[in-house]
């Protein structure tokens, strides 16, 4: 595959992203617009997500408690949507209620109901998606493909979330039909739900190394990272 040379700036990377979402909704025949773009901002510093949003980006994806806290309150702007996609502990649950729009890692009922009841009044419930370990990796988060429905019926029960889908991470993958027949299964797990009358609108999947991918088999929400920001600065804590 031939890449056009690296752009320079932020917002040319941005709209580089962009176009490759709208080419891969035209090819796959998705409706244009109906994939979101969650800009993974973790590790890079403040200056990088003002850069985002004068470029119009107005989604951000933080995996880490404390260091999102500080760029949410120190850019103060409520114009922003916030998406937690790392792993959450029960004693940070709280910060997250008070603070993001969405959740897309709930793997447990425990903390779904912690969520749920510090969801504060004045705002709207917390959008949830479950995260799915697909290949049952030891490592990583998530439920399994079969734990799915029962979380499901769980969440959709609790006042102050709303389940909207699913959300997966799978490990890398450089053949495309290899990340699509991925992606599908995920899409499958969605349907089931539906077929059980659990209705949900939302899959997250896709970064920037299996984007179009995860959008030929339904994406509605892409996470990238590296194709916006460049290479994360290494981890300081
Ligand atoms: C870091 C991260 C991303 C972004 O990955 P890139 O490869 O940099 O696009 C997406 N999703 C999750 C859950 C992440 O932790």
């Amino acid at each position: 595959m031939n890449s056009p040379p690296s752009p320079i700036t932020l917002s040319e990377r941005l709209n580089q992203v962009r176009e490759q979402i709208q080419q891969a909704e035209i090819k796959y025949g998705r409706t244009p617009g109906s994939v979101n773009l969650v800009a993974v901002s973790k590790r890079h510093p403040l200056s990088a997500i003002s850069e985002a949003v004068e470029a119009g980006q107005l989604t951000f994806g933080e995996n880490f408690v404390q260091e999102s806290l500080e760029k949410i309150t120190l850019l103060g702007n409520r114009s922003l949507k916030w998406h937690f996609i790392g792993h959450l502990q029960s004693n940070k649950s709280n910060e997250v209620a008070h603070h993001f729009d969405w959740v897309h890692t709930i793997d447990r009922e425990k903390i779904a109901r912690r969520l749920s009841g510090q969801r504060p009044e004045a705002m709207k419930p917390m959008n949830i998606c479950i995260q799915v370990n697909l290949d049952q990796e030891p490592n990583k988060s998530g439920v399994t493909p079969e734990e799915v429905p029962d979380l499901a019926e769980r969440i959709a029960g609790l006042p102050r979330l709303r389940l909207r889908g699913l959300m997966a991470l799978p490990a890398a993958n450089t053949l495309f039909q290899q990340q699509r027949l991925t992606f599908a299964r995920l899409r499958e797990l969605n349907q089931n739900l539906a077929d059980r009358g659990i209705i949900t609108d939302t899959l997250s999947m896709g970064m920037t190394s299996d984007l179009e991918a995860a959008i030929a088999e339904g994406a509605t929400h892409v996470r990238v990272g590296t194709a916006i920001f460049g290479p994360r600065p290494p981890k300081t804590d």
